[in-house]
């Protein structure tokens, strides 16, 4: 189980949680630096040792430094930085069929991935507080819709129904986001929902280093230092606002 301290605040009607999460202070100094100085690729190293299969052809492993809780990585078992249509469907179908499974996390190169070059995502027994805010329905077919999330400060494009109909839309979405030399986190809920979050950079200047999906997904994730306990709500609420408008 994650050892952490969670505090909520509401930005609007989002709850967002503060969480300290104190494997981040090893992950900073120890692996971090290390993945910089190392050109083997870690997921490849542990295909052969992992058992732990899904799907029959992505591995997982839990996860060293998580951010959530119960946090499993899930990868492909083949070394590539992109997804196929069939990984989209896998991706969908894990998180809406596994067992406890309540939410999903994709991050890719530009987004927060700390090892962009072999394509892995994360799952987890907790939900995204994103997935809570109020919604505005920009369109909708007999198959599909497509709606946005209100209340944030930054674009979250959720896309709901037919998974065959959600996927194509996803593709022809992130295509147009790569288009504009931009990234994107991809969040995946319990019902079989896609998020798009569209990000313009990974790095907020603030932390001085990647800001991943935990941070657009409504996670504020407390590590390093940790003088957010005496922080004020609305004090973290500011930092938080500034880390979105950096990336996003
Ligand atoms: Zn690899």
């Amino acid at each position: 189980m994650l050892e952490k301290y969670d505090r909520m605040i509401f930005l609007q009607n989002m709850p967002c949680i503060v969480r300290f999460i104190p494997s981040f202070v090893k992950r900073y100094n120890i692996w971090d630096k290390h993945i910089t100085e190392t050109s083997e690729c870690p997921f490849c190293k542990k295909i052969c040792t992992t058992q732990n299969i899904l799907f029959s052809r992505f591995k997982y492993i839990y996860n060293d430094f998580p951010f959530m809780s119960n946090q499993i990585t899930v990868f492909n078992e083949e070394h590539k930085d992109t997804f196929s249509r069939n990984d989209l469907i896998d991706m969908v179908n894990i998180v809406t069929t596994l067992s406890g499974c309540k939410s999903g996390g994709l991050q890719i190169k530009g987004s927060g991935a700390s090892l962009p070059n072999h394509l892995h995502f994360s799952i987890s027994d907790e939900e995204y507080p994103i997935v809570h805010l109020n919604e505005q329905k920009l369109m909708q077919t007999e198959k599909y819709s497509i709606s946005r999330f209100i209340g944030l400060p930054h674009l979250a494009i959720k896309l709901t129904g037919c998974l065959d109909c959600i996927v194509d839309v996803s593709i022809k979405i992130s295509e147009i986001i790569k288009s504009k030399n931009m990234s994107y986190n991809i969040i995946f809920t319990k019902k079989g929902e896609i998020i798009i979050i569209p990000r313009i950079k990974e790095n907020s200047k603030l932390l001085n280093r990647k800001v991943g999906i935990s941070l657009v997904g409504g996670i504020y994730p407390c590590y390093v230092n940790c003088n957010f306990k005496n922080k004020s709500d609305n004090a973290v609420i500011r930092d938080m606002l500034s880390h979105w408008r950096n990336i996003s």
